[in-house]
């Protein structure tokens, strides 16, 4: 049988409902009929068999309690008594206190049996409150919605058309203003407002501190969302102090057979959004879970960090003179086995909002020194290029961290090179100043990234120890359709030339952009024309026949 079963039928014999009681009435007044007929075949009350009685006494104790009991007792004993022959055979009656003996312990039987089922029942019903009601507002929590603990509650999924949620989004500092125990008053008190102008079409639960669910029986959105908003939007007093209260609404729908969970859930993303855009609500739409979405790919990632389930790929710079390899970028690979593989792109700036930008930069950086060392095995000495992000550089520790790995590794000076985006640069340049000095003083390179896509002027940028300009792949593939842009380029490399640095251009994918890269006198590209990104071995291999 599963779960739901057992609990269905538990429910039924402790808390029958209804007609329920009824049915229950019936099979133990068609036992007590049984037995009593049994009793009367088997030879009458000389015999054992009256003690079978005692099993619909127990049982009328489970679901009616003392008052079952006492009154199975009675019918029971008097059926056992006066109505029953002591020996059927020769008609022999009992004698009057023989019966009244046994209708005392009938009833003594199902007062003690009741008074038990009492208590089971008082405190069954008293956990089940405590398990579905919030500690503080004594509103019905999200429990309510878990049947395994339901004890015949109304199941708020079989009427439920649509769901809200609700967020109080100032509920921090009206909690610092009225104490925690006042603003549980203020919830209460949307409740009962809520509760008053929807009245039966609505079930209120008290999710989280600051959230409401409601599950709507109505399929009129505008309906819930005009009313709730006039509600909502009047003055509250808690012990005469006015508040005002600042909500988000998410609204979300049940079809396509969502259960009410998965609606909630949606109802929530749509809130939060609702929240984030400073909405009044917003009805759901698929794209508000992507925000939910990022949080666990986040979680994911940092599991991958931990268990070193991430890659490291490296793609060949090439000197355009030589066409040799100069150096190779190093670039971040994330295979999950039940997606495929994740782009860095999605990854990174989501990782970059968060502390673990700096653990996953000083990841790649050991990476990149191992991959160094065993290059220099192989007789290959060459550089390599780690993409650093602007929290990086605010990070305290980071270039101590920097520092150490380097020393832990013994690499030669300058194998090292940082690319840095200009707009991250920009973002705070006096401090990015100083860092980099300070990165070029420890024997690491520095390289602007994707140059082209930030608002940067090249001579502020020639102010900062750095070594090559890195033109962003939409100029090198824009070059040669647009004119505009290749003047962009070229102007571009006499400028980065005449403030000493050097250029490299991205995302070099045909010999044409390559003719043009030479003619205009770019030193280095980068791009699918010499070699994809390549996985550690790969790499050794390919720089030991091109080299
Ligand atoms: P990026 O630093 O500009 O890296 C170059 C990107 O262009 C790489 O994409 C590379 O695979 C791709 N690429 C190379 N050659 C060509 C080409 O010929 N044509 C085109 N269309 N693309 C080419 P990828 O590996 O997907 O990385 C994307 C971005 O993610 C990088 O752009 C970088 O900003 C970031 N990233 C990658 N790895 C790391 C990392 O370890 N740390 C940080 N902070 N960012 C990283
Ligand atoms: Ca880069
Ligand atoms: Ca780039």
């Amino acid at each position: 049988m599963s779960n739901d079963y057992v609990n269905k039928f538990l429910d039924y014999i402790f808390f029958p409902k209804g007609l329920q009681r009824l049915y229950s009435i019936v099979i133990l007044a068609a036992f007590i009929g049984l037995v009593y007929f049994f009793v009367y075949q088997t030879g009458g009350t000389k015999y054992v068999y009256s003690h079978t009685m005692y099993i619909p006494i127990i049982l009328s104790t489970i679901s009616f309690g003392v008052k079952g009991g006492v009154i199975t007792g009675l019918v029971a004993g008097i059926l056992l008594g006066p109505l029953m022959p002591l020996d059927t055979i020769n008609n022999e009656m009992q004698k009057t206190f023989n019966w009244v003996y046994r209708l005392v312990i009938f009833l003594l039987v199902g007062v003690i049996s009741g008074m038990m089922s009492n208590i089971f029942r008082i405190n069954t019903k008293k956990v089940v409150k405590l398990l579905t009601h919030n500690q503080y507002s004594g509103l019905p929590n999200a429990n309510i919605l878990n049947k395994d603990i339901l004890i015949n509650n109304e199941d708020f999924s079989v009427n439920t058309k649509l769901v809200m949620t609700i967020i109080i989004n100032n509920h921090e500092n009206i909690i610092e203003l009225i104490s925690k125990s006042n603003y549980f008053k203020l919830v209460k008190e949307i409740y009962i407002r809520i509760g008053k102008i929807l009245g039966n079409d609505v079930r209120i639960i008290h999710a989280e501190n600051n959230k409401l669910w409601l599950c709507l029986f109505k399929e009129d959105i505008d309906f819930y969302i005009n009313n709730i908003l006039n509600t909502l939007n009047t003055t509250f007093y808690i012990d005469r102090i006015p508040l005002y209260v600042e909500f988000s609404m998410g609204i979300a729908g049940l079809n396509d057979g969502n259960d009410l969970i998965v609606a909630f859930k949606h109802a929530d993303a749509s809130a939060y959004n609702a929240q984030k855009l400073n909405l009044r609500y917003q009805i759901f739409e698929s794209k508000h879970l992507i925000h939910k979405k990022n949080i666990e790919l986040l979680g994911m990632f940092h599991k991958a960090l931990n268990n070193d389930e991430l890659e490291v790929y490296y793609q060949p710079k090439i000197d355009l003179r030589t066409n040799k390899p100069i150096g190779l970028e190093a670039l971040l690979r994330w295979k999950v086995p039940s997606i495929g593989m994740i782009s860095p792109m999605k990854i990174i700036p989501l990782v970059e909002e968060t502390q673990l930008i700096n653990p996953l930069t000083n990841w790649v950086l050991s990476q990149s020194l191992i991959q160094l060392h065993d290059l220099k095995e192989c007789g290959i000495e060459t550089t390599i290029s780690v993409n650093i992000s602007t929290k990086n550089l605010y990070y305290p520790n980071f270039f101590d961290e920097v520092v150490d790995l380097l020393n832990d590794h013994n690499v030669k000076e300058y194998s090292i090179e940082f690319e840095i985006t200009e707009s991250a640069l920009m973002a705070n340049p006096n401090a990015s100043i100083d860092l980099l000095r300070n990165l070029k003083e420890n024997r690491i390179m520095l390289s602007i990234d994707d140059y082209g896509t930030g608002y940067s002027s090249l001579s502020y940028l020639s102010q900062l120890p750095i070594n090559i300009v890195k033109i962003d792949k939409y100029f090198i593939n824009q070059m040669n359709k647009d004119l505009g842009v290749k003047h962009i380029v070229k102007s571009t490399i006499d400028l980065v030339h005449k403030l000493g640095m050097k250029v490299l251009a991205e995302g070099v994918e045909q010999l044409e952009h390559v003719n043009s890269l030479i003619e205009m006198g770019c030193d280095y590209a980068q791009g699918y024309y010499y070699a994809i990104p390549m996985n550690k071995t790969e790499i050794i291999e390919w720089y030991q026949k091109n080299k």
